[in-house]
């Protein structure tokens, strides 16, 4: 059956915000997006559904989570040096139990919703989250995080079908954690599994000035980190000068399909590598500055025209996972940066690096009829997007039919 909805503005994000907007919809697909009053003149008996001041947009993208960190929420204080929030880090998340992760999953899970989004990167080392995130209606990828010394394709091969078994509207992939955290071997084998099931996948990438150190000259403060892994800290690879984006290029590891995840510190020369590989890049502002890691040479990734799509890493690093505050933060730190761009890096680009752009991320026909909306008190709003991004909203709802 058609239906249509009317609301005061449309945001579609792959085309300028409509006035007075209105999406065709037919059963669980979008047929067209237009001018209310044009859709009521070619289909004057068509079931109106009028969200009233409302504005619609697509369900919003957090390309990178890790929800069970969600339970370490404020026991990790900002941190001035990345090593100083990396240790804290690596002490507490093995204190963690099962119970208290669940807690948190469940909670964060409900704020992510309430904050409107749909689509998520979900980083992970148990699987926890995969079952509630299937259960409160979500999609997106969930990405089993190998990490450590000893660490094989093998132990995700082992929760595979459990995984697809809890979140069967996920894709489910592998990921290895960091180039400088797995050992080459895996980096190898995962690239070839990657090859063969054209899977996406994620990667912490470029994080921080101590990962490049590390990398690039097998020096500072990351080696007395790593001394009890031997595997990692006696790898040959490391210390020839390359940075974290030229070690994978060298194992041949990078594609379009993996997400690089931060990029806060790439040599200058490696942004030109990116742009050539056409990797997607994911943002997490606010993520990077809580942990001391810095702020991301944004100026340089757009104009190398590098696709950036938007995350709020885990609550082990940041206030919360409310993407509306991460594209303020974005604003604030890079005020030369456009609403629709914001708006895009949060919708369409993340859809698209996940892998779900052909169903999510904007307005359009034959996309998936699922939406949210934001109550508005007033009727004359010039700017949406300024107003979506700038205002806090009290009340989003979504919308799936
Ligand atoms: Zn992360």
């Amino acid at each position: 059956m058609l239906k249509m909805i009317r609301a005061q503005w449309i945001v579609p994000i792959s085309r300028p915000p409509i006035q007075d907007g209105a999406l065709l919809i037919h059963r669980d697909r979008i047929l067209q997006v237009c001018k209310a009053t044009s859709l009521i003149k070619n289909y004057p008996k068509v079931l109106i559904e009028d969200l009233g001041s409302s504005m619609v947009l697509p369900p919003l993208v957090n390309a990178h989570t890790h929800l069970e960190y969600s339970c370490l929420k404020g026991k990790i204080k900002p941190s001035q040096k990345f090593t100083d929030w990396l240790e804290q880090m690596m002490t507490l998340r093995h204190l963690l139990t099962p119970e208290e992760m669940i807690r948190g999953i469940q909670n964060t899970v409900k704020s992510l919703k309430k904050t409107g989004t749909g689509l998520i990167g979900e980083v992970t080392n148990t699987g926890l989250a995969a079952p509630i995130l299937q259960k409160e209606g979500l999609r997106g990828s969930i990405f089993y995080e190998l990490v450590g010394n000893n660490s094989t394709l093998k132990d995700y091969f082992k929760i595979e079908k459990k995984l697809r078994r809890e979140a069967p509207s996920f894709k489910i992939a592998p990921a290895c954690h960091a180039p400088h955290t797995v050992p080459e071997k895996l980096l190898l084998e995962m690239r070839s599994h990657l090859n063969k099931t054209k899977a996406i996948t994620s990667i912490h990438l470029a994080e921080s000035l101590e990962e490049t150190e590390w990398i690039q000259h097998h020096q500072g403060p990351f080696a007395k980190l790593f001394e009890p892994f031997p595997k990692l800290s006696k790898n040959s690879k490391l210390g020839q000068g390359l940075g974290a984006i030229e070690y994978l290029q060298k194992h041949h590891f990078l594609n379009p399909r993996v997400l690089c995840v931060h990029c806060v510190d790439p040599l200058p020369r490696e942004i030109q590598k990116l742009k050539k590989i056409h990797c997607p890049v994911v943002l997490c502002p606010r993520s990077n500055l809580y942990t001391g890691a810095g702020i991301a040479p944004l100026k340089k990734l757009i104009s190398a025209r590098i696709p950036l799509a938007l995350g709020t890493d885990s609550l082990a690093s940041n206030t919360d996972l409310d993407l509306w505050n991460e594209m303020k933060a974005l604003k604030n730190l890079f005020p030369f940066l456009s609403y629709p761009i914001i708006l895009r890096m949060a919708t369409l680009n993340g859809a698209q690096a996940l892998g779900f752009g052909k169903e999510y991320g904007s307005l359009e026909r034959g996309k998936k009829a699922r939406f949210i909306y934001v109550q508005t008190e007033s009727q004359k709003i010039k700017d949406p997007l300024s107003f979506l991004i700038e205002e806090s909203h009290e009340e989003i709802n979504g919308y799936n039919s």
